[in-house]
């Protein structure tokens, strides 16, 4: 988009596209159902890059891919904005040092968006960059932003009121990669840990086993994944602690059902299917 803002992913893409309304042309780069920590940028990424006045990131080492791509695009005029920083500490940032920021990914995890509040502080960093770079869309901006941190409030008192229902003993996920970790820490779940301990890194035998007896030993009813991941360990998993396998969340990535083309709908779905999973 000439002169508008590029968001690395569909989900930050909806939370810009919230805050800009129709006053800033937004588009977004890892498709919808891709999965953006294994993304592998096409060509035409570069030159959606090289015309952006404005590229948001989630950081936290999410867009190990970006900061080549940046280079490639050689946008002098593009601000960065990077939406974690300050958030999560954070050793290097993209796109400063994304060589770094892959083998930071062991101790950080970039998933904040999945919690409401965090999502809240996304939205007042989205705000102050894009009235700052369409100072003459000030008016339209704020009002979009005071709408959406609304509506977020109020998805975060619909959270805590759908999680109450689950019995306390039966809070805790165990998923397919690790993205439900600071929504678990805000609503009281305990997080189990993940199939995948880092992007695409599948578990040994021994990793494997301790998943299973992971499993038993905290009675978990279901093993949460995404479609656009290969469900077979998940099932596997499952299968071997005599589980279910919850395999539609969507969490780096919107999905292309209706309703969940924003934020909203999307944490809208995954809530109703974790509590639904944990009530098993
Ligand atoms: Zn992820």
């Amino acid at each position: 988009v000439d002169g508008g803002v590029v968001a690395t992913t569909s989900v930050l893409g909806a939370l810009v596209r919230s805050v800009a309304g129709g006053a800033v042309p937004v588009d977004t780069l890892v498709p919808v159902g891709s999965s953006p920590e294994t993304y592998e940028p096409a060509p035409q990424d570069v030159v959606r890059l090289s015309h952006a006045r404005l590229v948001v990131l989630n950081g936290a080492g999410l867009e190990v891919w970006l900061e080549k791509l940046l280079r490639a695009a050689a946008s002098q005029q593009a601000s960065i904005l990077v939406l974690s920083d300050g958030i999560v500490v954070s050793p290097s940032s993209l796109p400063a040092a994304a060589g770094r920021s892959q083998s930071a990914r062991a101790f950080l995890n970039p998933h904040l968006w999945l919690d409401p509040i965090y999502a809240q502080a996304y939205v007042r960093r989205i705000q102050t960059a894009l009235v700052r770079q369409f100072p003459a869309q000030a008016r339209v901006i704020n009002q979009n932003t005071a709408a959406e941190l609304a509506r977020l409030q109020q998805l975060h008192r619909w959270i805590q009121a759908q999680i109450a229902t689950v019995p306390p003993s039966k809070r805790a996920m165990l998923t397919f990669h690790d993205a439900w970790y600071y929504f678990d820490k805000r609503y009281g779940i305990r997080d189990l840990g993940a199939i995948e301990s880092s992007p695409g890194k599948e578990p040994s035998a021994a990793e494997f086993a301790a998943l299973v007896d992971r499993a038993k030993a905290n009675h978990v009813r279901a093993i949460f994944a995404e479609p656009e991941f290969s469900r077979k360990l998940a099932d596997q998993l499952a299968a071997s602690a005599g589980t279910k396998t919850v395999i539609d969340l969507y969490d780096d990535s919107l999905g292309t059902e209706p309703g969940m083309d924003s934020y909203e709908g999307m944490m809208h779905h995954d809530v109703s299917a974790i509590v639904a999973g944990l009530k098993i």
